[in-house]
């Protein structure tokens, strides 16, 4: 049976008892190591953290922050201070960050504490989690299947009740793919709307990270505190971060695109989705089946844009200034030996295409094309929103696959389909539970407008509600 865990009830056991004590709790929870959740449990730095806040007078800074001694898992592609930072990477074999990512230090500023790194697929490329170094995560609701990716690690956390809230990123789904397969709420924001200040960087003009939690407030509240303008990022801008939830459909004018109910779509998924766009109409809402004729196209352009970044940010991975190190004989050989043992083979069928898709003769072919598109994925979305106020489909076109199931890369870029496009035009999604089939969770994604984080999660948590 499994019972989650909200930030309010993690935080009303604090104070009967002690930020140490609830530490302590979550880590006897997290070592029973069921679902292969964790990459690195910060066992001695969150125990430390939280008898710091258990000793700090109220009224200091830093003490009745938002999350005073709440635990939260990282996904571990960001940077963390002092605790070791592996993106599910052999290449990143013993590398501990000298500084922590901009979402962190907020996390901080409000008492959180770090309990662990989560398990990801390598460099945050996959949808499954299972790509990663350190062996695959597993589904609580059936371990025999994944959890999703490439944030799998985090959701998983949430949906075993080992962690209340956890950050993951989404570079094309990896927050909500997860969270629908786990049945837990992930947030993608608005591009820009959270520094990446200290994400260790997959496709960087498509990502951004997001929190994943039992229930869309947390999600509110988790987004509230890691969202706004951060120097350190410049495609980081100030935005409204304070989200009402009123539960209000009043005027709400619901799109509902009928190519993300397309072809090979579980029939339990477009069921699941569709009892919830009637239940909201019986609660005032109207919707409109609209049209997004570029969407067939995005999958292929998102692929190819994704490639072509991850192909640049990985260069930095030489074997010189972190991580793993082969014997050195002269600077070729170690570049190309640590590169060959150090990824795997995920990431280097990404290197590999998306050198190739950047390289001279078919960068116009290839990469500048997938660009040109992308600008017609994002004219969907902006014609969609002169119309309707938030998007409705499934927010993938599945329930969660068996292990092992998925294994020629083609069938998992597939499973995308639903949620790339809308990291192609960096509008915000929210993935929330809808309904389950034979015990395994479905998730639906309201999508928005640019900035419009405030009406979705109302919507999300209206959905929310519904599921009882
Ligand atoms: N599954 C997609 C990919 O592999 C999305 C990954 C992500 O959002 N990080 O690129």
């Amino acid at each position: 049976m499994i019972s989650m865990m909200s930030v309010t009830e993690v935080s009303r056991r604090i104070k009967e008892s002690s930020a140490e004590a609830v530490v302590a709790e979550h880590l006897e929870r997290i070592r029973k190591n069921e679902f292969n959740t964790f990459i690195t449990v910060a066992e001695d730095e969150s125990l430390r953290r939280a008898r710091m806040l258990d000793s700090i007078d109220s009224g200091e800074p830093g003490s009745g922050g938002r999350l005073h001694g709440v635990p939260i898992a990282i996904k571990d592609n960001m940077s963390t201070k002092g605790i070791r930072t592996t993106c599910a990477s052999h290449i990143l074999d013993g590398y501990i960050p000298p500084y922590d990512a901009t979402v962190i230090k907020r996390l901080y500023a409000e008492g959180a504490i770090v309990i662990g790194k989560a398990n990801m697929d390598e460099f945050a490329m996959g949808t499954s989690t299972e790509s990663s170094y350190y062996g695959p995560t597993r589904n609580p609701h059936n371990p025999n299947c994944v959890p999703g990716g490439s944030s799998g690690g985090s959701a998983a956390a949430v949906a075993a009740g080992e962690v209340a809230i956890s950050l993951g990123s989404d570079t094309g789904g990896s927050v909500r793919c997860p969270a629908s397969f786990c049945g837990v709420v992930g947030l993608k924001p608005t591009y820009g709307a959270v520094s990446r200040y200290g994400l260790i960087s997959y496709a960087n003009s498509l990502e951004q990270i997001g929190p994943i939690t039992s229930n869309v407030r947390d999600v509110a509240l988790l987004y509230s505190i890691i969202a706004g303008h951060d120097p350190k990022d410049s495609t980081s801008v100030d935005s409204d971060t304070n989200i009402t939830i009123n539960c209000d459909l009043r005027g709400l004018n619901i799109g509902v695109p009928k190519e993300y109910f397309g072809e090979g779509i579980d029939p339990a998924v477009e069921k699941a989705v569709w009892n919830r766009i009637h239940d909201l109409e019986a609660e005032g809402a109207t919707y409109t089946e609209i049209e997004m004729p570029h969407t067939d196209y995005a999958l292929a352009a998102y692929y190819i844009i994704a490639m072509s970044e991850a192909s640049s940010n990985l260069a930095r991975f030489d074997g010189m200034r972190y991580g793993l190190r082969t014997e050195d004989k002269d600077v070729t050989t170690t570049y190309s030996d640590v590169r060959a043992l150090g990824f795997g083979d995920e990431v280097k069928r990404r290197i590999i295409l998306g050198t190739f898709s950047l390289s001279t003769g078919y960068h116009d072919k290839y990469y500048l094309k997938a660009l040109k598109v992308r600008t017609l994925v994002k004219q969907d979305f902006d014609s969609a929103f002169g119309s309707v106020n938030v998007l409705i489909a499934p927010t993938m076109p599945m329930p969660a696959f068996g292990i092992g199931e998925l294994v020629d890369p083609l069938s998992q870029y597939l499973a995308d389909v639903n949620t790339v496009p809308i990291n192609l035009a960096g509008v915000p999604s929210v993935s929330v539970p809808c309904g389950s089939t034979q015990g395994l969770p479905i998730g639906l994604q309201i999508i928005g407008g640019f900035f419009a984080e405030s009406r979705i999660l109302d919507v999300a948590a209206f959905v929310e509600q519904m599921n009882g």
